[in-house]
């Protein structure tokens, strides 16, 4: 464990914050969570690699410069709801609820959903909520949302989730482009939205009503 532990902090100075993250609270949410708890038990050696990994179902864990980039693009304070559109093996959820209040989090797979609430479980984390469906929607249920999270790309910002954003509230989501995707910081004051590009990435693409 002492291993994984090294490798976490390791991965928190190599890989986040000597390129960018500086957010403190990412910074400690990502040395907490263990990474190895959410990939295939064939693939734990590598829970820090510097890459996204395979999960089942053709989908991956995501970077984890991606999770930390998406996280502190949200500005979150920690009393925030936070949705979540693609929970996948459930790793930036439970970063995610380390930083907000409540996370709703929606996953289209099933089998990976499953995963993911097992695995959530296993490390403790009570305050995240998994639902099963297309995110792409969003979930008004429980809107407004404080931040949204979408990891997977989108022809266009999904105009439902930014339907579902609190005032002010910011919406992070890869735009599919010509070459790779866009990772997109969207703010909501009144009817008016501010957009802006945070990083090129590459993302699985966003499978539903308001996707591809
Ligand atoms: N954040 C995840 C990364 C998952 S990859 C992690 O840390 O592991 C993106 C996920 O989005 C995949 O699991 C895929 O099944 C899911 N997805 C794609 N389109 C979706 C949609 N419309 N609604 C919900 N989930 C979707």
């Amino acid at each position: 464990m002492t291993d994984f532990a090294a490798r976490r902090a390791d991965m928190v100075e190599r890989q986040l914050r000597a390129r960018g993250i500086e957010d403190e609270r990412v910074l400690a949410a990502m040395g907490e969570v263990p990474r190895e708890a959410f990939v295939p038990e064939r693939l734990q050696r590598r829970a820090y690699a510097d890459s996204a990994l395979p999960i089942g179902a053709e989908q991956t864990i995501s970077q984890p410069w991606v999770v930390a980039a998406i996280c502190q693009a949200l500005a979150l304070r920690g009393d925030e709801r936070v949705l979540e559109v693609g929970t996948g093996s459930g790793y930036s959820a439970a970063v995610l609820a380390r930083l907000a209040a409540e996370v709703i989090g929606i996953e289209r797979h099933e089998s990976l959903a499953r995963g993911a609430a097992a695995a959530l479980a296993g490390v403790g984390v009570d305050n995240v909520r998994l639902l099963v469906g297309d995110g792409s929607r969003g979930y008004p249920e429980r809107a407004p949302y404080g931040a949204i999270a979408v990891h997977a790309s989108a022809p266009a910002p999904p105009p439902a989730l930014i339907a579902q954003l609190a005032e002010g509230g910011r919406l992070v989501v890869p735009i599919a482009a010509a070459a790779g995707d866009d990772l997109t910081l969207l703010r909501r004051y009144g009817d008016r939205v501010e957009s802006e590009v945070i990083a090129p990435c590459r993302f699985v693409p966003l499978i539903g009503e308001e996707g591809f």
